[in-house]
């Protein structure tokens, strides 16, 4: 079983004594499928970015898919994370122009494909979230949980090892939100390792592995 995320005492600080990160250790290996809780300001989000390469720690280590994510370049981890990496967020993420097809294709658009391979692998994504239906669909003329999906399909479409999850279930109700935490369910179940953030404590009840954050440090990993 290969490592696909590891911190070594990873500091994130902001101007004006701000800590969001106080040295943070964390190993997670493929196929693992992990929720992050704990209040709001605990560094949750600022850990998931930290892992995304979205972010860089103010000190410590931060291997993702076995790269040293701190010796690497800007350019080099964009490559990285049109790979390797998902990103599903709270508040879809979506343009708003574009059709769901369009949307799920603009997951390719780093990694070299061509536009009209894009679109096939596209709507094979939407399939895979169910909504085959919804293709043309823009953004307004989909509900939050629709959205959610689609923002899942744009996730996926590039099969990254590594999905990260940012309360994907925030900004829903309880009924789309158990569609899209099954979704997720599906993918780790197909072999892609998931990170999840939440708040919902059933949610975090429902996953193999809780990683529990307060004040910028993890206080308990079951
Ligand atoms: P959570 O996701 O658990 O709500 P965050 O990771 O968003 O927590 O935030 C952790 C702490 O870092 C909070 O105190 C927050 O105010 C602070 N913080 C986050 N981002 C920034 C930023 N860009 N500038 C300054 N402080 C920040």
């Amino acid at each position: 079983m290969s490592t696909v995320i590891e911190l070594t005492d990873v500091t994130r600080s902001y101007p004006g004594d701000v800590h969001a990160l106080r040295g943070v250790s964390l190993r997670v290996d493929e196929g693992e499928l992990a929720a992050v809780v704990g209040p709001s300001g605990s560094g949750k989000s600022t850990l998931l970015q930290i892992v995304g390469t979205l972010d860089r720690a103010s000190s410590g280590g931060v291997h993702v898919a076995g790269h040293d994510v701190g010796t690497l370049s800007d350019a080099a981890l964009s490559t990285l994370r049109a790979g390797h990496i998902g990103f599903v967020f709270q508040h879809f993420h979506l343009s708003a122009g574009l059709s769901a097809v369009d949307n799920v294709a603009e997951g390719l658009l780093y990694a070299g494909v061509p536009l009209r391979e894009r679109r096939v692998r596209a709507r094979e994504a939407l399939e895979r979230v169910r909504l085959a239906h919804r293709f043309d669909h823009r953004p307004h003329q989909l509900s939050g949980g629709e959205k959610q999906r689609v923002a899942i399909a744009r996730a996926v479409v590039g099969r990254p090892a590594l999905l990260l999850a940012d309360e994907p279930t925030g900004a829903l109700d309880t009924a789309s939100g158990q569609v899209v935490m099954e979704l997720l369910h599906e993918l780790h179940r197909e072999g892609t390792t998931v990170v999840v953030i939440t708040h919902d404590n059933e949610i975090a009840a429902s996953l193999p592995r809780r990683i529990r954050m307060r004040d910028g440090q993890i206080v308990s990993d079951s």
